[in-house]
């Protein structure tokens, strides 16, 4: 069996190409994990994943703690059995589910209590029972137990919570059991204050983690700040682990950020827009629910190699969404993992074949196209007149 760790084939300005070893499997970075929150991608089969080509996907404590319980997952031979996903799974701490569950948790320095917002149900998480969950699971990747404060926010709270972080870190890294081809990542905190960001990838580092996560960003600051963020952070990161940017993003967040050094992602923007009739295409997004798609024969995208756009038209898509027909969601969820999963390969050829800003400026023209009308359809190229 394969120990955890990460390989660097390529690079491309600060972009990255390489290659994840696990005990569930290789992975090409960057990778794009599809979130999986309850043991599902939500309206998606296992096959229909598996098909887009994502190679590791992402599972959440705080919900599998509740519903169905860690060790009924434990004795049904883990959560890649339960779900039937034989490839790396990545499992949340809780630490953000938690925190977002506003006043019905109570935070001190030891952990977190909270209730269940399934029946009310009073449950307890710190790092220990968080690892510990985790390790139930069988996740391949253990997120540390963190605090994530809501932006914007004084620096002296960010640093307070930081600090109380990289605390909970340490514990989370105590309660860790070491197996073959399993890992755990440390996450680097401190909102949008540099000096922050640097005592926290210091603190991480001191300690010694398989991966390195960016937590804390995505949740409100906009592209621009959270860009600059990783201008500075990404840097001062260790070159020989793989980074994960948590919660990100746009086809454009993704992009902006492999460029500048991020090698994993995770996001339920593609899913959830999936189940809203919201496409992610190469030309910008499209809703599926707009009348002048019911007319429309084309499928979402002639580029697209997923069952919605071999097999079926927009007007159809159009019409199931219309109709409130499960499948719809189903369509168009897939469509969307499918169109990340070959967003990232293309990223990932063109830092390999050193090409990366010149794909980038591409992305960008076509993207900005946004809605794609019957005269934006790509036409045949001409060739240059000699
Ligand atoms: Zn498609």
């Amino acid at each position: 069996m394969s120990r955890f760790h990460w390989i660097c084939e390529s690079t491309d300005g600060a972009a990255r190409a390489g290659m994840l070893h696990t005990a569930h499997g290789p992975v090409a970075t960057p990778t794009f994990m599809p979130v999986g929150t309850v043991g599902t991608v939500k309206a998606m089969t296992m096959d229909a994943v598996r098909s887009t080509g994502a190679g590791i996907v992402l599972g959440n404590t705080y919900h599998l703690m509740l519903r169905p319980g860690a060790e009924r997952i434990r004795a049904q031979g883990g959560l890649h059995r339960f779900m039937d996903w034989s490839g790396p799974i990545l499992t949340d701490s809780g630490g953000f589910q938690v925190m977002s569950l506003g006043a019905l948790r109570k935070l001190d320095q030891d952990g977190v209590t909270f209730r269940s917002h399934i029946d009310g149900s009073y449950h307890r998480l710190t790092p220990e029972s968080s690892t510990d969950i985790q390790h139930a699971l069988d996740a391949t990747i253990t997120m540390c137990f963190d605090e994530c404060p809501a932006l914007p926010a004084p620096p002296e709270t960010i640093a307070a919570s930081m600090r109380m972080s990289m605390r909970w870190a340490a514990r989370s890294r105590e309660a860790f059991v070491q197996r073959t081809g399993y890992g755990q990542f440390g996450i680097v905190q401190g909102g949008t204050e540099q000096d922050l960001r640097t005592e926290s990838v210091k603190a991480l580092t001191d300690i010694g983690f398989e991966g390195y996560a960016i937590g804390g960003l995505a949740v409100g600051e906009g592209q621009e700040l959270m860009f600059a963020t990783l201008d500075t952070t990404v840097p001062i990161m260790p070159q020989n682990a793989p980074r994960y940017l948590m919660g990100v993003g746009t086809p454009d967040d993704l992009l902006g950020s492999v460029q500048r050094g991020v090698d994993m992602f995770d996001c339920v923007m593609p899913t959830r827009a999936g189940r809203t009739a919201r496409a992610y295409t190469e030309r910008g997004t499209l809703n599926l629910r707009n009348a002048r798609h019911a007319t429309d024969a084309r499928p979402i995208s002639p580029d697209c190699d997923c069952l919605a756009c071999s097999r079926h038209s927009r007007a159809y898509l159009h019409h199931l969404f219309r109709a409130n027909e499960i499948l719809g969601p189903m369509l168009l969820t897939w469509h969307n993992i499918a169109y990340y999963q070959r967003l990232m390969r293309q990223i990932r050829e063109a830092i390999i074949e050193g090409r990366l800003d010149e794909l980038a400026t591409t992305l960008r023209a076509n993207w900005a196209a946004e809605d794609w009308t019957e005269d934006e359809m790509p036409q045949p190229a001409i060739p240059p007149v000699p």
